[in-house]
């Protein structure tokens, strides 16, 4: 049986993760300090294949098992958050990423870490193909997540040609499921809160600002597929289905058949105006692409939303 080490996996992403990697027979360990994740996220997993360990990943640390993959997936995500921890989400991008380089060099393991469609930055190229070096501001507010998983790119790709490791670099586009923290911040959780509260639905900005959203199970079946393929360079991950930020709203409100009416607020700075996957990669070399509807991943979210929000039985 492999063995993969998940750095971030008590997080929205990484749980999942860790779930398909048991369901695929991996033993798993698990690390995470918690810092934007949860002990919520994990708490369904038992049994000896499975084994968590609290630890920074940003500070120095050792594992004295076999490691067939090292998968590191641990940093702030959401706006808000990588706002509020700038200098750990740089940290999680450099020291992070050299200490899980290090580890899976030792251990001759295969080396995953989960990049993001934010190199692209606010795009001059639309779709977003992984050839297209984006345009992104180095000092802005977005920066700290930016130009450390770009610096984390580097990094790795070095590392491969330097020691000829094995490493996949997997290029992640906005993605929503069950176990996204309520207030973290991001579009689809804020959207959900606030229409199940009967709060005004905030859209930043005018709303024609675009993403594409893609739901966690065909993301992690993506990555699964990334981590056990031979591909050495970064792969896009994402669904094409392209929509306003505006029209999301609007769809909130439709699923949750909810009253609340929408408020624009300032758009933030730097924030992309476009943003949509080129998926060719992945399908050509993965045969991956995304199954869920937005109407069926948006349901089973907004269950798991409501779950969050019952009162505690006592
Ligand atoms: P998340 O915040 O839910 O999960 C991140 C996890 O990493 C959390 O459990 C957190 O506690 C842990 N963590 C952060 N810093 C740590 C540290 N220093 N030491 C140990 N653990 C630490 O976010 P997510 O959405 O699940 O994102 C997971 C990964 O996927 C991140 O690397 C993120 O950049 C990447 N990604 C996610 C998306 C998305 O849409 N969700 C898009 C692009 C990239
Ligand atoms: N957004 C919004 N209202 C919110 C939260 C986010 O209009 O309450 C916008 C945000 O400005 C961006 C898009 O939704 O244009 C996606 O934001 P999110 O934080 O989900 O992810 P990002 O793509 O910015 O990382």
């Amino acid at each position: 049986m492999p063995t993969t080490l998940v750095t971030g996996g008590a997080g929205f992403v990484g749980s999942h993760f860790c779930d398909l990697l048991l369901e695929k027979g991996h033993d798993v360990v698990c690390l995470d300090n918690f810092i934007t994740g949860s002990r919520d996220n994990i708490a369904h997993i038992t049994g000896s294949r499975f084994r968590f360990i609290e630890q920074d990943v940003t500070e120095p640390f050792s594992y004295d098992g076999p490691l067939d993959y090292v998968a590191h997936m641990a940093s702030p995500a959401s706006p808000p958050d990588y706002y509020a921890h700038p200098i750990v989400t740089l940290k999680c991008g450099s020291y992070g990423t050299h200490h899980t380089l290090e580890l899976a060099r030792e251990k001759n393991a295969v080396f995953l870490t989960t990049s993001t469609s934010e190199v692209y930055g606010d795009p001059h190229e639309h779709p977003q193909p992984e050839t297209y070096w984006g345009n992104v501001n180095p000092i802005g507010p977005r920066s700290v997540y930016d130009e450390a998983k770009r610096y984390a790119e580097a990094l790795i790709t070095a590392y491969h040609r330097t020691h000829g490791m094995e490493v996949r670099i997997v290029r992640i586009f906005n993605t929503y499921g069950p176990r996204m923290r309520l207030n973290d911040g991001r579009a689809i959780p804020n959207f959900m809160h606030q229409a199940l509260n009967g709060l005004d639905l905030t859209v930043y900005g005018d709303g024609t600002q675009t993403r594409s959203f893609c739901f966690v199970s065909d993301l992690v079946d993506g990555i699964y597929r990334l981590m056990t393929s031979s591909v050495n360079e970064p792969v896009n991950i994402g669904n094409p289905k392209e929509m306003t930020l505006l029209e999301m709203a609007q769809k909130i409100l439709q699923v949750t058949g909810s009253q609340s009416k929408i408020f624009h607020k300032p758009l933030p700075e730097d924030d992309p105006k476009l943003r949509r996957p080129n998926i060719n990669k992945a399908r050509r070399l993965l045969n991956w692409e995304p199954r869920v509807d937005l109407e069926t991943g948006l349901r089973a979210t907004l269950d798991y939303f409501k779950q969050q929000m019952e009162p505690p039985k006592s």
